[in-house]
């Protein structure tokens, strides 16, 4: 028996061949994966990752597909969607001042949650420090990956995070802290160790509610004025530059804004095949219907060519690339 047929046997009925992926992103781009399964709770998702270790069969972690780009030739191995949904309180700390608590709380969430649902749930109980990142698609492990961020309050996902219990590449269960991460811009740790998060505790602050639904609607009503609604994306592209970059080009407050130099390269609206440069944001990429991978990279390339040639400046991808093209 071959590898993949010993790990659908295990995994059982749920695991199918050959699943169609594009619609689990927000792109609805991408082929099909060898092996695929939904996983809905954490045992299931640790469960699935050691079985395919176990094997050696290689395998990928779908979280709710809003950042990652998947090849026309689609994903070889294992692609385990995670649908875990569990959020837990774990524990207050801190003192009582006039009947009101003052100090920590501790929320521990599945890695599958969808992160607005997590965002909605802290605001309703006045927890303080995620409120910001309301209208964030995707799921806690995806925004970890990533370190997920909000420029206005400024707040990265990691910023709040206290630890993870996370799978190691030989299927070892760990409880790691914050610090493990490393996060910084549009990085952590885990894109070089590839682990799976099962499960992250944030550490969050007493608010009150309306506080933090003053600050989540500001967040997003900027998006609703700045970033096209309704369209299939995976947001922004590109990374914005460095601040040192930023003040070798002529821009308005040398600004870092990798949409502003793609604008003022000429290409809002341009076009390869189905794939547009979002005449509303120039950093993110539409599929305006049909778009194939190769197009949507063929845009890329493209942009960074004339961002080039204006700007002298090469920006870097945001987006995660995975699978065959
Ligand atoms: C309209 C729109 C707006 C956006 N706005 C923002 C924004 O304001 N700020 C921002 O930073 N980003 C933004 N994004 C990008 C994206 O939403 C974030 O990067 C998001 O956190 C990705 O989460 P996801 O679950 O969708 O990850 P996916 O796209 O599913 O996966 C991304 C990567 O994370 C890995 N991964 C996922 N789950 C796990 C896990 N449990 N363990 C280990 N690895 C895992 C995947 O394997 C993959 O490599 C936006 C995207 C869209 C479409």
């Amino acid at each position: 028996m071959d590898t993949l047929t010993k790990l659908q046997t295990t995994l059982g009925p749920e695991c199918k061949r050959d699943q169609s992926l594009a619609n689990f992103t927000t792109l609805k781009v991408g082929g099909p994966a060898d092996l695929f399964v939904e996983t809905k709770t954490r045992d299931a998702l640790e469960n699935a990752v050691r079985q395919a270790i176990h094997v050696g069969v290689p395998f990928t972690i779908l979280g709710g597909g809003s950042n990652i780009l998947i090849g026309d030739k689609g994903i070889r191995g294992l692609v385990i969607r995670n649908m875990t949904r569990e959020i837990t309180m774990r524990g207050i700390k801190g003192k009582y001042e006039n009947g009101n608590h003052v100090g920590e709380v501790y929320v521990e969430t599945d890695s599958g949650v969808i992160f607005n649902s997590l965002v909605r749930f802290t605001i309703e109980e006045g927890y303080q420090g995620i409120e910001m990142h309301l209208g964030l698609p995707g799921t806690v492990g995806g925004a970890l990956f990533m370190n997920s961020k909000w420029t206005n309050p400024e707040g990265y996902v990691g910023d709040v995070l206290h630890s993870a219990t996370i799978v190691t590449t030989r299927g070892e269960v760990q409880n790691v802290g914050k610090e493990y991460f490393h996060f910084g811009y549009d990085t952590s740790i885990l894109q070089k160790t590839k682990e799976t998060v099962l499960s992250a505790t944030f550490e969050l602050k007493r608010s009150t509610k309306e506080t933090l639904w003053d600050i989540a609607n500001r967040s997003i009503a900027y998006r609703r004025s700045t970033q096209p609604q309704g369209v299939f994306t995976l947001g922004c592209t590109f990374q914005n530059i460095s601040k040192s970059e930023a003040f070798t080009i002529p821009t308005p407050l040398h600004t870092t804004s990798a949409g502003y130099l793609i604008d003022h390269a000429g290409l809002k609206g341009y076009t390869r095949g189905k794939a547009q440069v979002s005449p509303i944001h120039a950093n993110f990429i539409v599929n305006t219907g049909g778009a194939t991978a190769k197009e949507i990279l063929d845009l890329v390339a493209v942009i960074k060519e004339k961002v080039k040639q204006k700007f002298n400046v090469e920006l870097k991808e945001e987006i995660v690339k995975v699978g065959d093209f």
